[in-house]
């Protein structure tokens, strides 16, 4: 019964994000497109969220959050 949640992700799907998150570093895993960097400031609170786009596939693949000192 407890392997039953593993319904929301597939193996096939688990070797494939692995495969993406190799290429990931400054190309769209997905078609090669170099990313659109951002980073985002929260505002008040003392961190920037850096995020990587795809202008191709409309997808955030990083996202991280730094602290600011
Ligand atoms: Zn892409």
């Amino acid at each position: 019964m407890a392997k039953h949640q593993s319904k929301t992700f597939r193996k096939k799907d688990l070797s494939y994000s692995q495969q993406v998150y190799l290429e990931v570093h400054d190309n769209c895993g997905l078609c090669g497109t170099p990313l659109d960097f951002q980073v985002v400031s929260h505002g008040a609170l003392p961190q920037i969220k850096e995020m990587a786009t795809c202008p191709n596939c409309q997808i955030t693949t990083r996202q991280k959050d730094y602290p600011i000192h």
